[in-house]
């Protein structure tokens, strides 16, 4: 396997072999890379910053479910280091290429694309995709290419170089629904001029591991393991907005820019996963769910939104996006809700930094409360780049700076998600300490989540074992974050390494100390790891409960 790597300002492109003895992929290869080659001094946006996009250590393997790409640099929103993960068919045919990460740092006058495939790789013209949305950029890229290509784009957020912007990643039906969302990634990709990076796997062949019969053994047991795992069958039949009514009864639904844990009945009735299977059932005659967004998926949970006339409207239509774009914002249309997420999608924007930062323009005057309408105007604002649209498209923190707001639902500059950190307490742990900033992914802990006794010690040890497998490329909903067992064998029999468990645990460890290390060189030091003062105050209800874990014990987090 190897690094492309990619010199914009040159024109140059070169490759070099994954370090021998080492087993990098996903977020520990952008950590790898960004700690060897990068600067935690450079502006995230100027052309000694990098950019890089690594496939998980099993991505173009037949491993299930282990397709997910990573992105990542220096974020612009943050100041740290970020990684952002998705799924979609990029990390898939890049494996199969024999690619395992592409490093680009200089930058390029002119947009470009680069264009890879078994005969290597070119930087070309981007011609008329710039400035165009998502979705028509993707089928002008296809026309282009082939109709067969995966595709890792950036929309008018990330061309406008926006703290708040993605890399989307096309879906097996070529939908770029699937985004590396969080930390403004767009504006790291944008800043290099490069547009897109289209990949075509015709003469690609999957990888072979080095011990082809455990291999084959180790997969077949991880496929069993996901498909009778305790969650497949929820996620498979209701996908994420089944986390609505979940996280609504415990009070840790995010509503009205995070000063309620619920949202009124007659309300989430109109958004929660049953809504959106009826109204789906309702114009096209099935729930919408069940669509997959890899290769090779054994759960297959992502949920889709059709309109009054049964015109697909978006896909990847998840719990997080319901949520900040719905009852954060005080909105109970889901046809509204679906709307803005296709808008996000087409013009490459996080829907939680999205949402975020709307909820905290009400402080502001600029937005009332279930003005659906006025929340997809603003969205449009930030594509047509209007003083207004800049400063939402900008992120949750820096809006509130230039609004003159305290109120901050953020950590490390990051929106915070959509599950309460004030009634989700050891899941906050990883909101605070995480070198990502305020992320749900990082480290989700369920456990007695209104107590604050025992948090941080949960939030380490879920925060280790998700940053080793943000590492393997396999999507978290199989579950499968302790199947040391099945985690080892998958990679030992691909790659000949000898990891042992603790070796596993060992490499979620350093991985997430390399992260740490960086953003202490980037000035970011430990007065960041905390969530807002004012969640330390004002209690959240229904629940009527504010973050309590004593700060000496967050700060503990890294004792380890
Ligand atoms: S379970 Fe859902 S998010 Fe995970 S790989 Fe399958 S479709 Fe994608």
């Amino acid at each position: 396997m190897k690094i492309l790597k990619v010199n914009m300002t040159e024109g140059k492109i070169d490759s070099m072999p994954v370090p021998e003895g080492k087993v990098l992929g996903g977020r520990g290869m952008i950590d790898h890379l960004m700690t060897e080659y990068g600067s935690a001094t450079a502006h995230p946006l100027s052309p000694e910053a990098l950019f890089v996009a690594a496939v998980g250590i099993l991505g173009g393997t037949a491993a299930p479910n282990a397709h997910r790409i990573s992105v990542g640099g220096k974020s612009p929103l943050t100041g740290g280091i970020k990684e952002a993960n998705a799924g979609g068919i990029a990390a898939h045919k890049l494996g199969r290429l024999g690619i395992q990460a592409i490093m680009v740092d200089g930058t390029s006058d002119e947009w470009k694309v680069l264009k890879v495939d078994a005969n290597g790789a070119s930087l070309e013209p981007a011609g008329d995709v710039v400035g165009m949305k998502n979705y028509e950029a993707c089928d002008k890229l296809r026309e282009r290419y082939g109709d067969k290509v995966g595709i890792i784009i950036i929309g008018r957020a990330g061309e406008m170089k926006l703290c708040n912007s993605t890399v989307a990643i096309t879906d097996p039906e070529g939908r770029p629904a699937r985004h590396c969302a969080r930390g403004g990634v767009g504006a790291i990709m944008g800043a290099k001029g490069l547009k897109a990076v289209v990949v075509d796997d015709k003469d690609g062949k999957l990888r072979k591991p080095v011990n082809e019969e455990a291999f084959k053994a180790a997969v077949k047991e991880c496929a069993e393991a996901i498909r009778t795992g305790d969650f497949t069958e929820a996620f498979h039949t209701y996908g994420t907005p089944m986390f609505i009514d979940a996280d609504n009864e415990r009070g840790s639904l995010p509503t009205y820019n995070h000063r309620q844990g619920s949202f009124e009945d007659e309300k989430r009735l109109k958004v929660n996963a049953n809504a959106l299977q009826e109204t789906n059932n309702a114009r096209v005659g099935n729930t919408g769910c069940g669509h997959t967004c890899m290769p090779g998926c054994v759960i297959q949970c992502s949920p889709m939104f059709f309109d009054k006339d049964g015109n697909y409207v978006t896909s990847g239509f998840e719990y997080e996006t319901i949520c900040m774009l719905g009852p954060n914002l005080g909105v109970d249309d889901l046809d509204a809700i679906a709307r803005m997420d296709r808008a996000c999608d087409e013009y490459g924007l996080d829907t939680i930094e999205t949402g975020c930062t709307i909820g905290v323009l009400n402080d502001a005057g600029l937005f009332e409360f279930g003005d659906a309408a006025r929340a997809e105007s603003l969205i449009e604002e930030i594509a047509q780049g209007t003083p207004l649209g800049r400063i939402v498209g900008s992120g949750t923190a820096h809006a509130a700076k230039v609004l003159g707001i305290d109120r901050v639902p953020a950590v490390k500059g990051q929106g915070i998600p959509a599950h309460a950190a004030r009634t989700s307490k050891g899941w906050a742990i990883a909101y605070t300490s995480n070198p990502q900033g305020a992320d749900h992914t990082a480290g989700v802990v369920l456990d007695e989540p209104l107590s604050k006794e025992g948090q941080v010690e949960r939030g380490r040890q879920a925060q280790i074992l998700m940053t080793a497998f943000d590492c393997t490329g396999l999507c978290m909903f199989t579950f499968l974050n302790e199947a040391f067992g099945i985690l080892t064998s998958l990679i030992n029999s691909l790659t000949g390494s000898n990891l042992s468990e603790d070796d596993y645990v060992q490499m979620g460890k350093d991985t997430l100390k390399q992260e740490r290390a960086f953003n202490l060189k980037a000035g970011i030091g430990p007065e960041a790891d905390r969530l807002p003062d004012w969640m330390r105050t004002e209690p959240l209800p229904p629940m009527n409960e504010a973050f309590d874990v004593p700060q000496e014990e967050v700060d503990d987090f890294w004792n380890f």
